[in-house]
């Protein structure tokens, strides 16, 4: 039986996908969109090919048949929020809290708290950036001497691990590149719900997501992006329910599929049903059913294949674990003897014996891993800070990555790592006088994810001409386009092209012709110099020495505009942009040995021989004036 309406898909649609699933082949859109609706033996069926899926997966990840949970406690830090999301009890009022942040030792008590009853993760779960909103939040946390929600929330994590030993995982909204650096020494993971990819809900008055700048799903879509990119092991997820289609719902899947095959970071996503829950504006929606979010976590399953890990929250499914099960999850997130889901407080978690038994009921086997998953604890570098990973290491079992059940938190200190000399010595020369021997550095897919996937970016980037293709960042900043002899990347690759005049412009861009060899005409510079130094900033090199980000205005996949990493939505990433061309304070670009920044190296003259180039160069650089520049 099939239960659709109208012009929804038709049995026979149904009963297509559904072969198409259980063969294997790749579902588009409307495909998986009609595996939404099915209910019935179509369902029946679903589920079993999902769970097949779910099953090769837990072989090959080599623990068949286990199903994990984290024992966490949670954290609300603060409760204050910019944003106003329809169906949310969990951010309030000031005058409705004791204060609006807890305060040190209120973390410290919580996580020392869990820390005895043998919990392993500290979820800290907050408000987005309260301070931009609320008086009382900014005056909290300048009493105290942070500029910020997350430099207080980095100072917590860092606490936490030093005096209990819990691992941080920090849910605290949508973060930029830079804060994402910020965070990662702190944290083994952290997540950030993707929840949605329909910008509607989010434009349009009334929707669930209106008055929420971080909720725009372009700019959420931009921090998937950049946590692959920093190399944080991540979760989000989906929510459904909230008004979306299922065909958005399915783009949202494809959307998490595509991040997740570009950076190979998302650790686990979660599929969660929306509750409706009074005193919200959304009180009166129906919640989502159940056998919607049994077709959601299979359908989601088919997408994003074995490897995935989906979870499902064991306190918002009304006792349906077998239900779960069936349709293809293999975790329940975090589970918590000691705190209340702050987030869904009328909806306890299930105590672990109970959850343990109706896994078992399933014919499964519950076991405790961290925060972190355990294929990211096995892999240890460069998904885990080493500052966090002797805090991992003393709660994972080597073998697994699983958690050691019986080992108890101990705070340890968070420091640097002692400076151990290690790795090859022979670069300058051999790079010289051997060069590369492969196309991409030997690490290329735990680093960077899928190269299949970061190519087709790149053509795709070269097919609607951006100016700077988004594989190229992905692929460690070179530019693949240049490399490939693409349009774009020939004229990057060529600065100095000749202007109409006979003269020659440095790069691309620059209006102001050299005078000389060696001096810019453009009076404006500070340090005039041949090439000119404003052009010696790449534009896509930010004005703070940070790399641009990939955000896009409209749409997500199709329309991409690059701004700077520093702005937190979409519309002032954007306004960023023009700064992203002006010089940096230091007058150079910084060189911050982040894999995203480029020397500003001058361009070459024409019809030289490759000697006097450098030669023409070196002379060139002794001359520069401009501090941070090499002399
Ligand atoms: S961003 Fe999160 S905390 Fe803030 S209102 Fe929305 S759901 Fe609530």
């Amino acid at each position: 039986m099939v239960d659709h309406t109208g012009s929804g898909p038709t049995a026979a649609s149904v009963d297509r996908a559904l072969r198409r699933a259980a063969s294997g082949r790749a579902l588009d859109v409307d495909e998986a969109a009609a595996l939404l609706t099915a209910r019935g033996d179509a369902l029946d069926e679903l589920l079993r090919v999902a769970g097949e899926i779910r099953d090769a997966g837990l072989r090959e990840a080599g623990r068949p048949g286990v199903v994990t949970f984290s024992k966490k406690v949670f954290i609300p830090l603060t409760r204050l929020c910019r944003d106003r999301c329809h169906y949310c009890t969990f951010a309030t009022v000031p005058h409705r809290l004791p204060a609006a942040f807890l305060d040190r030792d209120e973390v410290l008590a919580i996580a020392r708290e869990g820390a005895a009853q043998g919990c392993k993760e500290a979820l800290f779960t907050l408000g987005d950036r309260p301070e931009e909103r609320w008086p009382a939040a900014r005056e909290w946390l300048e009493a105290r001497g942070y500029d910020s929600t997350l430099d207080y929330l980095r100072a917590c994590a860092v606490a936490v691990l030093e005096e209990t030993g819990l691992l941080p995982h920090l849910n605290p909204g949508v973060l930029s590149w830079s804060e994402l650096q910020r965070l990662k020494p702190v944290a083994p993971s952290m997540g950030m719900m993707l929840e949605t990819t329909a910008t509607r809900l989010w434009s349009t008055p009334g929707g669930p997501h209106f008055g929420s700048p971080d909720k725009e799903p372009a700019v959420r879509l931009r921090v998937l992006d950049d946590a692959g990119r920093v190399g944080v092991p991540f979760t989000t997820g989906i929510l459904i329910g909230i008004g979306e289609t299922h065909a958005e719902r399915v783009d949202a899947i494809f959307a998490i599929r595509r991040a997740q095959r570009g950076y190979g970071h998302l650790q686990e996503v979660i599929v969660q049903n929306f509750r409706a829950k009074p005193d919200t504006a959304m009180r009166g929606m129906p919640d989502a059913e159940l056998h919607d979010l049994a077709a959601t976590v299979a359908v989601a399953r088919v997408l994003l294949g074995p490897r995935a890990r989906i979870q499902a929250p064991p306190n918002l499914i009304a006792g349906e674990y077998d239900l779960l099960l069936r349709a293809g999850i293999d975790d329940w997130g975090g589970v918590s003897p000691v705190t209340p889901d702050h987030v869904n407080p009328e909806r306890p978690w299930p105590r672990l014996e109970e959850l343990a038994r109706h896994t078992a009921k399933a014919g499964f086997t519950l076991r405790e891993r961290l925060t972190v998953y355990p294929e990211y604890v096995r892999a240890g570098d460069p998904w885990l800070d080493p500052r966090v990973l002797p805090h991992v290491s003393a709660l994972a079992d080597p073998e697994t990555g699983l958690a050691v059940e019986a080992a108890r938190p101990v705070g340890r200190p968070w420091q640097e790592p002692e400076e151990v000399f290690g790795g090859r010595t022979d670069l300058h020369a051999t790079i010289d006088t051997t060069g590369r021997t492969g196309d991409r550095r030997g690490d290329f897919d735990s680093v960077y994810g899928d190269w299949s996937e970061v190519a087709a970016q790149a053509d795709a980037s070269r097919a609607t001409g951006s100016g700077v293709d988004r594989a190229g960042a992905a692929a460690g900043g070179v530019d693949r386009a240049a490399a490939s002899g693409g349009d774009a990347g020939r004229a990057r690759r060529r600065p100095g092209r000749r202007r109409a005049s006979g003269t020659r412009t440095c790069v691309p861009g620059c209006g102001w012709p050299p005078t000389t060899r060696r001096r810019c005409s453009n009076r404006a510079t500070p340090t005039p110099r041949w090439p000119c130094s404003p052009p010696t900033v790449p534009r896509w090199i930010g004005s703070a020495g940070s790399p641009t980000t990939f955000a896009a205005t409209s749409s997500a996949t199709t329309s991409p505009t690059w701004s700077t990493a520093t702005s937190t939505s979409a519309t002032s990433a954007t306004s960023a942009a023009g700064s992203a061309r002006s010089r940096s304070g230091s007058g150079t670009p910084t060189r911050t040995g982040s894999p995203w920044t480029r020397s500003p190296t001058g361009p070459r003259r024409r019809g030289r021989p490759a000697r006097r180039r450098s030669a023409s160069r070196a002379a060139s650089t002794r001359s520069c004036r401009s501090p941070g520049t090499p002399t």
